[in-house]
């Protein structure tokens, strides 16, 4: 094992238990091994500012960050989640494992340049571009294990299943060949996915059915024995149109649909969940499952606004997402999804009312300090880890700059808010993964072979 890096040493962190100074972090094999709080660096820290725990990411499509600002043309009728997933169809025809691995590189490294530390990648793109089943049917996952090797990044791997078009089990089409596979194909392909990532450190293997549409209730059953502890991802609710056609075929709603059928408890997350009624946020949120949302993706899609009020007022749990990955940033997707309310409601701080943290602290005015609380616990929840900078967990760790115009004379929550309404990336100094520091003055230490390697990449693509 190399030698562990030096300790590290803030002025200011934000610990699992909350704001502390005067911070000494000692890391052991990648895991933080001694908390000192209150006491002055020792001969030999590397001393920074202000320490906050890397966010987890609960919704990524890595090979969606290759098509970024792609889809943004007017077509000839209205434009919608469904031409712009022709358009997502189009762009995947002739993308190799290798391709996957620079574009996911790419993409992995812009979320640890923004404060993301673990990456839920739901992957559904398993076969070759003809449809066939590559020799080693985790092929594809190999390439996003590669690419989260390369970059650092933490990994929670979400195989997915795809199996129809649409409800009531209707035949795939032809634009998602790649997708396909049956149930013992699938699970050959979970053992696959399960050798690949035996050699990462920290990684979590789920199950992703992809959605209602997609798999039929028999078929998810089985799905869930598979499951087991792990966590289980689906796609919900994300379009008007998904509903209508949830409630033509079966008479309910997806969420009650699921919830009905399923025991679903919080090892669970509903991608999206943005059409809901009262009564589906009541029962969601007591299920326990957290919502995993994606406020950038589905304001570039125009899927509709969640109703985050009635859910967090049933106490429920949220993470965040960077889905298609059009733009990545953390501080970008927290400022959305408290800006989409506000815009909703004609009123401010619309999410902070309450303390959605689950650590005890209290009620929090601080809209910032709400919705990076909430993303924490939930999006750790929703990826199988533990949340926050403690004691035996991974050293995964966020510095901001304390000489950004927006971030100086603050302190504890009043840091967050100058980081996710008015700072945003440009905000972010330092990421450590594991104790190491992959990023330095928001670069990531492998940013020019990472991005030559995929402009080289994308120009052939496209
Ligand atoms: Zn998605």
């Amino acid at each position: 094992m190399p030698l562990d890096p030096a300790p590290l040493y803030f002025r200011t962190a934000l610990l699992a238990e909350g704001w502390a100074r005067h911070v000494r972090i000692e890391t052991h094999g990648g895991l933080v091994a001694r908390i000192e709080t209150g006491v002055p660096p020792a001969p030999g820290d590397e001393v920074h500012a202000i320490a906050l725990p890397g966010l987890p990411n609960l919704h990524s499509h890595a090979f969606q960050r290759g098509m970024a600002g792609l889809a943004e043309r007017r077509g000839a009728g209205d434009d919608s989640f469904w031409t712009w997933r022709e358009v997502m169809y189009r762009f995947l025809d002739r993308l190799g494992p290798e391709d996957m691995q620079g574009i996911a590189a790419l993409a992995y490294m812009e979320m640890l340049e923004t404060g993301f530390t673990r990456v839920g990648e739901f992957h559904y793109l398993h076969h070759a571009p003809d449809g066939r089943p590559y020799a080693d049917p985790a092929e594809m996952a190999a390439a996003i294990a590669a690419a989260a090797a390369e970059t650092g990044i933490a990994l929670t791997l979400l195989p997915v299943f795809y199996a129809h078009s649409g409800f009531g089990g209707l035949p795939p089409g032809e634009g998602q060949r790649r997708f396909i596979c049956d149930l013992d194909q699938f699970a050959r392909l979970r053992e696959g996915c399960r050798t690949v990532l035996a050699a990462l450190p920290d990684t979590v293997l789920g199950v992703a059915p992809h959605s209602l549409r997609a798999v039929t209730s028999g078929e998810l059953a089985q799905l869930l024995e598979l499951a087991m502890d792990g966590p289980v991802h689906i796609h919900i609710a994300e379009q008007t149109r998904e509903v209508e056609d949830c409630l033509a075929w079966s008479g309910q709603r997806p969420v009650q649909y699921l919830l009905d059928r399923a025991d679903v408890d919080d090892r669970w997350c509903a991608v999206h969940a943005t059409h809901l009624t009262t009564e589906e946020c009541v029962r969601l949120a007591a299920s326990g499952a957290v919502a995993g949302l994606c406020p950038i993706t589905e304001a570039n899609l125009g899927d509709g606004l969640f109703p985050a009020p009635a859910f967090l007022a049933a106490g429920g749990r949220f993470g965040i997402g960077s889905d298609s990955n059009v733009l990545i940033d953390p501080s970008e997707e927290l400022r959305l999804l408290e800006y989409g309310q506000r815009l909703h409601a004609r009123r401010r701080n619309i999410l902070a009312d309450a303390d959605h943290t689950g650590n005890g602290a209290g009620n929090r005015t601080s809209s910032g300090a709400t919705l990076f609380g909430a993303a924490l616990a939930g999006g750790a929840r929703a990826l199988g880890v533990a949340a926050g900078i403690g004691q035996g967990r991974a050293a995964d760790i966020v510095s901001l700059d304390a000489n950004h115009p927006s971030l100086i004379g603050r302190t504890e929550d009043g840091l967050l808010d100058g980081w996710i309404f008015a700072a945003g990336r440009g905000g972010i100094d330092c990421v450590w993964r594991r104790g190491r520091r992959v990023v330095s003055r928001g670069r990531h230490q492998a940013r020019e072979a990472i991005a030559a390697r995929y402009a080289g990449m994308i120009s052939r693509l496209l």
